[in-house]
């Protein structure tokens, strides 16, 4: 199979292009500093954009054994609203049977609507757009648990290197893989040091 799956560079530069990768001085609302940002929804506004991206995921799944041998019978799960056209395109890419989404409830919980367990609930593959910390992603794969599916594959288009590379013994696949640097405070970043102009961001 003649594999089409763009260079992170190349993904890099559409990122950059469409304003979901910027380069500055931002500060998170958890008072961390960053000379990077990533809002990925911003690349997924454009169709044709997404559906490279998201197409582009797919060919890694479905270069693993285990998940091409069980398509069509797989679910596509997203943690959050974030990852939902993810989850789509891939799905579409895949011919994958179902497609799931988590939300955070008001209490900050995160869940799957009622009664999503009624009915087959088919082997997942949980994608997002973006990995941070991996939290959200271990907070779906025990939501997956509960519905009594198992998880055969996992991925993003953009993974930090701070975050795990595995979810359980599932390896995480991203078309980057992006050293973030992150500052605790402002007296620990550079950019204060030289009073570089802030940007506060709401993620
Ligand atoms: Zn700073």
């Amino acid at each position: 199979m003649v594999s089409l799956i763009p260079s992170p560079d190349t993904v890099m530069q559409t990122l950059t292009r469409t304003g979901a990768f910027r380069v500055g001085h931002f500060v998170y609302p958890t008072g961390k500093h960053s000379p990077h940002y990533f809002q990925m929804p911003l690349a997924f506004r454009y169709y044709d954009t997404a559906r490279v991206l998201a197409v582009a995921l797919s060919r890694k799944f479905r270069l693993e054994r285990d998940i091409s041998s069980q398509l069509p019978k797989i679910a596509i799960i997203s943690p959050s609203s974030g990852g939902i056209p993810v989850a789509f395109g891939v799905r579409d890419a895949l011919s994958a049977e179902q497609i799931y989404w988590a939300e955070r409830e008001a209490d900050g919980k995160r869940m799957f609507r009622q009664y999503v367990n009624q009915g087959e609930v088919n082997p997942c593959i949980i994608v997002d757009d973006i990995i941070r910390s991996g939290h959200a992603l271990e907070e779906t794969a025990a939501l997956v648990k509960e519905l009594g599916a198992t998880i055969i594959g996992c991925g993003a288009i953009v993974r930090f290197t701070s975050a795990p590379d595995h979810l359980e013994d599932v390896p995480i696949k991203a078309l980057v893989e992006f050293d973030a640097h992150m500052y605790d405070n402002a007296d620990l970043c550079t950019d204060c040091k030289e009073n570089a102009p802030v940007e506060h961001v709401r993620f």
